[in-house]
C-alpha cells in the first residue's frame, strides 16, 4: 500500500526511521485488486508510531508472536525488495550448482540452470501454519505451530516443490516455497490444491501445472543450508525466480553462460561432473 502525506513534520516530530500507521474511522473499499481509503466525513484520524495497545500487539506479532517482548516499534526492520535485474545481475554472487554444493557455510547465490524434473515422490505442499508458514505439527484432531505455540484446526496449503536442475557442471534438487513458486506459475498451492479437491483427485495425484517449471531455463536465487540429515549433504532453498530472457542474457553475457547449451540440457545423464569446467567458464 502507499501513502503520500504531505505534512512531513508528522514523521519528523517522531524521530524515527519506521513507521506504524493507524487509520481511524476510515472508509475502506477492495475493488478489482486494488485498496482504496476514503475520508469518512473529515472525521478520519490517521496516527503515526501511536502509543498505542494495538500498535504495541502489532509489533510484537512482527518480531516472532512474542519471542521478543519488546513494545518499541525500533525493532522492525525494512523489507528492501530489489528489482529483479539489481538481485540476479549486480547484487548476489553467482556460482555454479558444483561450487554452491561445495560451500561449507549458510550462504546466498544466484545460479543459471535448466529445470529436468521434478520430484514426485516429495509432497509439492505442506499444512503450514496460517501466522507464520512453519510447517505445523499434525495432533488428532487438531495442529501444532511450534514457533507460535499456537494448535490450531486451520492450515494454509504452501508450496515446497523439488526440482532437479542441472547446469553445465552439476545437478541440484532446489526447494521452492510458497513466494517464488506462485510467481512462476501465476497460481498458489492452495488453488491448486482447492482445484484437484473439487476434481476430486486424492492426495497422491501430481499437478499438472507444476510442470510449467520443466524444460525451463531460469535464474535462481538461493540459499544453500547444511542438511539436518546424514542422507543430505545439503539443502538448497530458492528465495527468487527470473523467467526474464533479458536478465538472462545479461547475467549469461557477463558471466560467460553458454545458455544454447544449457537450453540443450534436459537429462541429467548429459552432465558429468567436471566436464565442462576446463572450458573457462568458471567465473
Ligand atoms: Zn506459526
Amino acid at each position: 500500500m502507499k501513502i503520500e502525506l504531505d505534512d512531513l513534520s508528522l514523521l519528523d516530530a517522531n524521530k524515527a526511521n519506521e513507521f506504524i500507521i493507524v487509520l481511524q474511522f476510515a472508509k475502506m473499499k477492495f475493488y478489482n485488486g486494488v485498496m482504496t481509503i476514503t475520508n469518512t466525513n473529515y472525521t478520519t484520524r490517521l496516527m503515526v508510531n501511536a502509543n498505542l495497545e494495538v500498535v504495541k500487539k502489532f509489533c510484537q506479532k512482527l518480531i516472532g508472536l512474542g519471542t521478543k517482548h519488546s513494545t518499541t516499534i525500533d525493532v522492525i526492520g525494512w523489507v528492501v525488495r530489489y528489482s529483479p535485474s539489481e538481485d540476479f545481475v549486480s547484487l548476489t554472487p553467482y556460482a555454479l550448482i558444483y561450487q554452491i554444493k561445495q560451500t561449507v557455510e549458510k550462504s546466498t547465490y544466484v545460479t543459471c540452470g535448466t529445470v529436468i524434473d521434478i520430484d514426485r515422490d516429495h509432497a509439492w505442499w505442506y499444512k503450514a501454519c496460517r501466522q507464520c508458514t512453519q510447517g505445523l505439527e499434525a495432533l488428532t484432531d487438531q495442529f501444532y505451530c511450534a514457533k507460535c505455540d499456537v494448535y490450531s484446526t486451520i492450515f494454509v496449503a504452501r508450496f515446497c516443490i523439488q526440482v532437479r536442475v542441472v547446469d553445465e557442471s552439476d545437478t541440484a534438487t532446489f526447494v521452492l516455497f510458497e513466494n517464488s513458486a506462485s510467481k512462476f506459475l501465476g497460481l498458489t498451492a492452495a488453488d491448486i490444491r482447492t482445484s484437484m479437491l473439487a476434481k476430486g483427485y486424492g492426495r497422491d495425484h501430481f499437478p499438472e501445472q507444476l510442470n510449467a517449471l520443466v524444460g525451463k531455463t531460469l535464474l535462481f536465487k538461493l540459499t544453500r543450508h547444511d542438511s539436518l540429515n546424514k542422507f543430505q549433504a545439503c539443502v538448497i532453498t530458492v528465495s527468487r525466480i527470473c523467467s526474464d530472457p533479458e536478465i538472462i542474457a545479461s547475467l549469461a553475457l557477463e558471466k560467460n553462460i553458454q545458455l544454447d547449451a544449457l537450453q540443450k540440457l534436459t537429462t541429467a545423464t548429459g552432465v558429468r561432473s567436471g566436464e565442462l569446467i576446463s572450458n573457462g567458464s568458471i567465473v
